[in-house]
């Protein structure tokens, strides 16, 4: 290769690093994404469609009413930290949706890019109450703010692909591409596909969603019981919800950790 050659190839490299690479809101720091937002959105609202055709939604009303609730303040929180964190284009492009799936074995719940939201009836028992729901539709927001989604993708097709191909990957949009896109959203059981966010990604989607969660008027103490509730299910096949979202033994310390500057955010 000529000196010329190298050189264009370390001005290739680097402008990949740098278009990749963006800042965590709150937490600042620095992610890897290789998957631009535009690929990711088309993505996740066609899946998103998808899944919400071949599921069987909710008939209780009452339980219906309070996801959609919960999921509108939290949606205002939402447009308020992304205008507050320069996150314009991001903003623009949030289509809020809010569905409650029938199925009680399945305690989960997820939102995917671009403010996809799904809970399963499985969860309901253990969130309670509305707060409840609060808690689980704040972290799971957060989850999408901070773009962990994209960053679980990025790092999946290039264990799986290496960087060259993984532009030929978004493009075909293969049935191997898809699933782990569906997986990386926090999607699983019924794709197969169990893929656990790191412990990095659940303290700053904690963080986050206490702090969403308080902007919406809920009390964000009641993050600290709905963890010891959902620690509780365990059992002998863990829900859905804790295989994708490993609950350390430090998880709750840290949640208390994070209250005080949540509290400041908090009106009744
Ligand atoms: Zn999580």
């Amino acid at each position: 290769m000529t000196a010329k050659r190298i050189i264009w190839l370390q001005i290739a490299l680097l402008l990949i690093f740098v278009i990749g690479c963006q800042k965590v809101p709150i937490t600042g720091r620095t992610q890897f994404s290789l998957v631009p937002e535009s690929e990711l959105l088309q993505m996740s609202f066609s899946q998103y469609d998808e899944l919400i055709k071949d599921s069987k939604l909710s008939t209780d009303q009452r339980q219906v009413n309070m996801v959609r609730n919960v999921g509108k303040r939290i949606a205002t929180s939402a447009d308020l930290f992304m205008a507050e964190n320069n996150m314009t284009q991001q903003r623009k492009s949030y289509r809020w949706d809010f569905n409650l799936i029938q199925e009680d074995s399945t305690i989960n719940a997820f939102c995917m890019p671009g403010g996809k939201v799904a809970f399963y009836t499985g969860i309901m028992p253990i969130c309670k109450d509305e707060t409840g729901v609060a808690v689980v539709m704040g972290h799971e927001v957060a989850h999408a703010l901070a773009n962990h989604g994209g960053e679980r993708l990025s790092q999946g097709l290039a264990e799986q692909l290496g960087g060259l191909a993984l532009q030929a990957a978004l493009q075909n949009k293969s049935e191997q591409t898809q699933m782990l896109a569906l997986a990386a959203f926090g999607v699983g059981a019924q794709i197969g596909i169990l893929l656990p966010y790191s412990r990095l990604h659940e303290s700053e989607a904690d963080r986050i969603g206490l702090i969403l969660m308080a902007r919406a008027g809920y009390d964000p103490n009641a993050a600290v019981t709905f963890w010891q509730r959902m620690a509780d299910t365990g059992g002998a096949r863990p829900p859905e919800f804790l295989s994708t979202h490993p609950a350390s033994d430090t998880r709750i310390e840290n949640i208390k950790q994070h209250l005080p500057e949540a509290m400041r955010y908090y009106t009744k």
